[in-house]
């Protein structure tokens, strides 16, 4: 099987496998008890901490472990929410995770704004500008795409924020970008900045929250006050450390020079195939779209997977919802949604992988043609 959906989660490595039983089987002690086991475990999580950070380029700041990049936007978003004549600016392109709890905000009577997609895949900047002004607390804008790939200038918005709205927070979903295309915390400049493990071959339900600093949020839940009483509940260890593992084995560079090589290579492939349209917003390598004009990519995903190749339908959480909201906001068409599939490499793959899986794609949409006239 030719997995080709890899922005809907990835494989763990087999490494993290080793680490996850060591710190679930033998060193399984709470890393907030006493005992010197759980001294040894506490300074541990520190340590992948730092990890974290070093990988993000961050020179200052911390990171709180939660179950996952779901749970971290809901703890950037909420954690931000300030009682008082506040407003929150979020782009039309974000990931259920930060656009439904946008929504929700909105329903509570908070001063919300969507700010649409450019014909790039991009938040659009002026349209940003024009809703950014002194009572803003909070912009929230992905790095890069689930949907298309297309990477945000995040940037320019810490820019505009500065001029204004220069107390004003910004948060970014960072999940399609962590670990796979090169960036640093610093320059970009944001407050907030989540990620997760399942994206970059570590567990499911383990991920974080960079912050600038403590104080920028408050928690969400109360507990016992782990993760410096922003983040209660006993942390994941052996989840945390399996994504150490997954976190250090990854060279990003180098593996965003293989991937770009690779989506190239199937560009090239799928691209003979008259009919299919390549949809590449130039942004991530990791992501890209493809319309298979006149069948139905519901259709398409199911013949592909008979062959051997799992594509996906955009976003995992809104796959089983019709049509596709960010394509839409970009100015696609009904029919164009309908018909379109996301496909999505990691850098593990092969050239001869990618080769064979572009040859079924095409084969796979020119049988559907026939059978279809
Ligand atoms: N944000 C983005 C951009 C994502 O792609 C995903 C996963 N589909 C999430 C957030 C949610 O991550 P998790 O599965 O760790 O909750």
């Amino acid at each position: 099987m030719i997995f080709l959906d890899n922005a809907g989660t990835t494989s763990m490595f087999k490494e993290c496998v080793e680490t996850y039983s060591f710190y679930a089987c033998d060193n399984f002690y709470n890393p907030s008890a006493v005992s010197r086991k759980s001294a040894f475990v506490h300074a541990k999580l520190d340590e992948v901490r730092r990890d974290v950070l070093k990988k993000l380029g961050a020179v200052k700041g911390s990171v709180i472990f939660t179950g996952g990049a779901t749970e971290s936007n809901n703890l950037a978003i909420y954690g931000a929410v300030k009682n008082g004549d506040f407003e929150y600016v979020f782009s039309s392109g974000e990931h259920p995770s930060v656009y439904n709890v946008a929504k929700a905000l909105e329903l509570e009577g908070k001063k919300v704004h969507f700010v649409n997609l450019d014909k790039d895949g991009r938040v659009n900047l002026s349209e940003l500008e024009k809703v950014v002004n002194n009572k803003t607390r909070l912009i929230s804008c992905m790095l890069v795409s689930n949907e298309t790939g297309a990477i945000n200038d995040i940037k320019k918005i810490v820019e505009l924020k500065n001029q204004l709205a220069p107390k004003a927070l910004v948060h970014v979903d960072a999940v399609q970008g962590f670990m796979k295309i090169p960036f640093s915390v610093e320059d970009l400049g944001a407050d907030m900045l989540s990620f997760s493990a399942h994206k970059f071959h570590g567990p499911k339900g383990v991920g974080g929250l960079y912050v600038r600093s403590m104080q920028l949020i408050k928690n969400i839940f109360d507990g016992g006050g782990q993760e410096f009483g922003l983040r209660s509940g006993t942390e994941n260890v052996p989840g945390i450390m399996a994504m150490q593992t997954a976190l250090l084995k990854i060279d990003v560079k180098e593996n965003y020079k293989h991937v770009s090589k690779l989506k190239e290579k199937f560009n090239e492939i799928v691209g003979q195939e008259s009919g299919i349209k390549v949809l590449d917003f130039l942004g991530s390598p990791y992501i890209e779209v493809l319309i298979f004009s006149g069948v139905k990519g519901e259709t398409m995903l199911h013949a592909l997977e008979e062959k051997g190749v799992i594509v996906g339908l955009g976003s995992a959480c809104s796959a089983k919802k019709a049509g596709n909201r960010i394509l839409e906001n970009i100015g696609y068409n009904k029919d164009e949604i309908l018909s379109s599939c996301r496909v999505s490499f990691n850098a593990y793959m092969s050239e001869s992988e990618i080769e064979e899986a572009g040859k079924i794609i095409a084969m796979v949409y020119k049988d559907m043609l026939k059978r279809l006239s």
